[in-house]
């Protein structure tokens, strides 16, 4: 009996790995199909310069407005369009729709964009970047790049040769999700930051646990005498954004600021705040 039991264990597994691997399988057809008909869209989440409250601008975040299935996180398809390679005309379509929606915006508003280890394996990848900036009109003085540690490991002389003709360009760098992973100091050195974001695992927690706020705190002193400002990701409450400015972080950004938006309510909340191109707005009064 113990043995028929083990045996059906074993094809129950098999079932559901069988149906795991379907599932995968699906979801990596489909996003194939989903990037040129630009399915994959630009989500907007606030940067607030936290002392005054001033709205600086957006990270831009890739959804998938998916037919039948709504809205998907980026977990769920990111890592996919990494292993097949996909994450780079993926990107490249998200930049380019973030940065023509971006255009009529007023000029102080700034974007952020993830660039994921994967595509730092491309030569051409500052290329295609400010390709996209002449295309569009978008001004390379207003767009920041964010890198997180591991893509420093794979190639390191290729990763600074693109961010050295990003930051040619004006394009400002941060270094994203840090006190994660092989976190290392030598990394602040490698590249020409411009900025440090901490990892929001430390931000949501930092006044539950006392770990959080220390590490917060050695990260926004260590900042200060690099010269690097520092953001704060995953400001869930108003708590949260008066503790971290008082650690010294000079910006954040997270959920008491509001969800990540698509275009249309980026231009709703920057209409109602006059924060849109005067020409641009009645030019395009109608748009979206
Ligand atoms: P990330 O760059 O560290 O982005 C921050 C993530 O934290 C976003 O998740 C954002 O929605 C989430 N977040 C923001 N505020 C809060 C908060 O107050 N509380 C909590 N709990 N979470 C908050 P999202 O959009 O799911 O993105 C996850 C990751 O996917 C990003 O992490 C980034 O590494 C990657 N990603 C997203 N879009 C792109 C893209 O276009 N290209 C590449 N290469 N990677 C992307
Ligand atoms: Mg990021
Ligand atoms: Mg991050
Ligand atoms: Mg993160």
């Amino acid at each position: 009996a113990a043995k028929k039991a083990g045996r059906n264990r074993y094809a129950w597994f098999d079932a559901s790995m069988e149906r795991e691997l379907h599932a995968r399988n699906e979801l990596e057809t489909g996003l194939r199909a989903a990037i040129p008909r630009q399915e994959i869209v630009p989500y907007f989440e606030q940067q607030i310069d936290l002392a005054t409250g001033r709205l600086h601008g957006f990270e831009v975040l890739a959804r998938w407005e998916h037919p039948h299935r709504g809205l998907i996180a980026p977990e769920q398809f990111i890592p996919i369009a990494e292993e097949t390679g996909m994450i780079a005309d993926l990107s490249l379509s998200v930049t380019r729709q973030a940065l023509l929606a971006a255009r009529d915006w007023d000029s102080s508003l700034s974007l952020s964009i993830n660039i994921s280890p994967w595509q730092l394996r491309d030569p051409w990848l500052a290329q295609k970047i400010i390709k996209l900036l002449t295309e569009t009109g978008y001004p390379a003085a207003r767009l920041e790049v964010e890198i997180t540690e591991s893509a420093l490991f794979e190639n390191l002389a290729l990763a600074q040769s693109i961010v050295g003709s990003l930051k040619n360009q004006g394009i400002s760098l941060a270094l994203d999700d840090f006190g994660t992973g092989y976190s290392s100091l030598a990394h602040l050195r490698a590249l020409p930051f411009d900025r440090i974001k901490i990892d929001r695992s430390f931000v949501t927690s930092i006044n539950d646990n006392a770990e959080s706020a220390a590490i917060v705190g050695a990260i926004a002193r260590l900042g200060e005498s690099l010269n690097l400002p520092i953001t704060a990701e995953g400001i869930e409450d108003k708590a949260i954004a008066e503790r971290v400015l008082a650690l010294g972080c000079a910006r954040g950004q997270g959920w008491l600021y509001g969800r990540p938006l698509n275009r249309t309510n980026v231009r709703k909340l920057l209409a109602e705040r006059r924060l849109i191109a005067s020409a641009a707005a009645t030019a395009q009064g109608a748009d979206s």
